[in-house]
């Protein structure tokens, strides 16, 4: 067989040559050891919190080594694509803090020299290197039907053997010349077959970043390359594209694991290094006790938008994920309270073989840990960012006066320990309505049974606030009202000898605290009444001494 002819017969309009590309998209100029990574999703729209794990993780692994890290859009599966799917996905990084300075950077732009990045404008480059493989007998046109292939493949699982298009199977493999002439002159469609060098008890043998040695079997299957309409493959758009933008480190879901001998004989044949490959596990869930993957169609915290809209800082979503990443993270933390997450050593190494367990509660707790170390500044203007997107009533409110918002998120910040409140932003309203009147309601029923309301009222009428009390003032006010009323204002004593009273220091303030904010539990009450100012503190007074009368 004259391959070069065929080559011609197949690919008349491809002139280029695979030396074109080489030298077109030159080895990176990286020191040695750096990493190239790139994170590569179909433009679905949609951006699960699987794939911003793997970008993360891709990001990373190009980071700690001084490498680069690339966006690109593989869009060669029509049926999965939506239009503009890729604008979701960047904005989806960007979000989370994960900025693509290289790659597709938005619909119909992008940055860097070895694009184009997104796999349908790169036909032509995917034909050179098919059309080489041609020309050098490792590749063939295969004119099978869809409908000859299923039956095939039926009468394979008929006979218990291995099912696929390989060995006395590939029925194209040895097809003529004039054969396949005579069907392209007769508009039969084909698709292009790699011609395998694999044989049956062949092995192939990697060793996985995350996963470690893995042997398995070579594969022996003439895979497709180029299907009926020219487009490739992800195989073989895998090993083209990898190829030529220079990626040196793959990281993907380890649902490709299984496809990895066809990737590396791919990269053989073509006369390619292979890359590494850095296999994740997909993010887990506990449903039922057992694990499930998380997914797109059941768990509503799937979609990174979830995580948007509800208002959790990119800042706390990244630190979860990164707890994720490397189990050693949490201590590194702890002994690295103020380092920025680009310090945190990250390792491949340490990542799960088996899966990373989602948790949103450990997120809750990881995000009030992560604000609670904001300043008021920040977590004003974060909020503010929030709500002008999702509640702009809470919005309005929050702006109307910036000095009060900014005094309120300021109580007990800046603290050794402070304050674990607020997990995401759309919570910052429930934990602020008190200082609002427009969305305040006074609840009567806040008060603990343990105090008597009788005496709550009494309380409250002897209360006289002074405005220009210092802290310490204030208190001594508080504690000036416990004997009259039968409680004291040692709780030590109180501790010692609980009958002696009818409670200590702690009701006293309870009882101001409910008046003031219905609640029990608040931040520093001198504080918060320092806000509230004379005349709310006694309409509140009065309104709780009305309540309570009535009951
Ligand atoms: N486009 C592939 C996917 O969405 C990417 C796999 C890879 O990273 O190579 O699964």
């Amino acid at each position: 067989m004259d391959y070069e002819k065929l080559a011609e017969l197949l690919f008349s309009d491809i002139k280029t040559i695979p030396e074109e590309y080489e030298n077109k998209y030159a080895p990176r100029s990286l020191p040695k050891g750096a990493r190239v990574t790139r994170f590569a999703p179909s433009p679905t729209g949609y951006l699960h919190i699987g794939g911003l794990f793997s970008a993360l993780i891709s990001k990373l692994t190009a980071d700690v080594s001084g490498g680069s890290f690339y966006l690109r859009i593989e869009d060669t599966d029509k049926k999965r694509e939506v239009e503009d799917g890729v604008s979701g996905i960047v904005k989806g990084l960007s979000d989370f803090g994960i900025d693509v300075t290289e790659g597709v950077t938005g619909l119909d732009s992008e940055v860097g020299d070895y694009g184009p990045y997104t796999q349908s404008k790169r036909v032509d480059i995917y034909k050179c290197f098919a059309k080489d493989l041609v020309r050098r007998g490792l590749a063939y046109p295969c004119f099978c039907t869809p409908k000859e292939l299923s039956n095939m493949r039926e009468e394979q699982e008929k006979d218990e053997i291995t099912s696929g298009y390989y060995g006395e199977f590939a029925k194209c493999r040895n097809l003529s010349f004039e054969e396949i002439s005579k069907n392209i002159s007769a508009g039969i469609p084909y698709a292009i077959r790699l011609r395998s060098p694999g044989t049956e008890d062949g092995k192939v043998t990697f060793d996985d970043l995350i996963k470690g040695k893995i042997e398995m079997p070579e594969n022996i299957m003439d895979i497709v390359l180029l299907k009926t309409d020219g487009i490739p493959t992800y195989h073989f758009a895998h090993c083209i594209d990898d190829h030529l933008m220079r990626t040196s480190c793959v990281v993907r879901g380890d649902e490709w694991i299984s496809s990895v001998p066809i990737h590396i004989q791919l990269f053989r044949v073509c006369g390619f290094k292979v890359p590494k490959y850095a296999h994740i596990a997909p993010i887990m869930k506990l449903d039922d006790g057992g694990k499930r993957k998380l997914s797109k169609r059941k768990d509503p915290e799937a979609a990174v938008e979830y995580y948007s809209k509800s208002g959790y800082p990119k800042e706390s979503v990244l630190e979860y994920l990164f707890t994720l990443a490397n189990s050693n993270f949490e201590d590194w933390r702890r002994a690295n309270q103020d380092a920025l997450l680009s310090d945190f050593p990250f390792s491949l190494k340490k990542m799960s073989v088996s899966g990373a367990l989602f948790d949103l509660q450990k997120l809750n707790d990881v995000s009030k840990n992560v604000i609670s170390f904001m300043s008021a500044d920040e977590v004003l203007e974060k909020t503010l960012a929030w709500a002008k997107e999702y509640n702009t009533s809470f919005y309005e409110l929050l702006v109307a006066d910036e000095t009060k918002s900014r005094e309120i998120l300021n109580i007990d910040r800046k603290k050794a320990k402070p304050r674990k409140d607020i997990a995401k932003w759309s919570e910052v309203l429930e934990y602020v309505s008190y200082f609002f009147n427009e969305i305040y309601e006074a609840d009567s029923s806040a008060l603990p049974e343990n105090i008597n309301r009788t005496d709550a009222v009494e309380i409250l009428k002897a209360y006289n606030w002074n405005a220009t009390d210092d802290k310490d003032e204030w208190f001594q006010r508080v504690k000036d009202l416990c004997e009259p009323f039968g409680f004291t204002p040692n709780v030590k004593e109180y501790k010692e000898n609980p009958d002696a009273f009818k409670g200590h220091v702690g009701d006293v303030s309870t009882v101001i605290r409910v008046a003031m904010t219905s609640r029990t539990n608040t931040p520093d009450l001198y504080s918060i009444m320092q806000i509230l100012g004379e005349d709310e503190i006694k309409n509140r007074i009065k309104a709780a001494i009305a309540a309570w009368e009535k009951k």
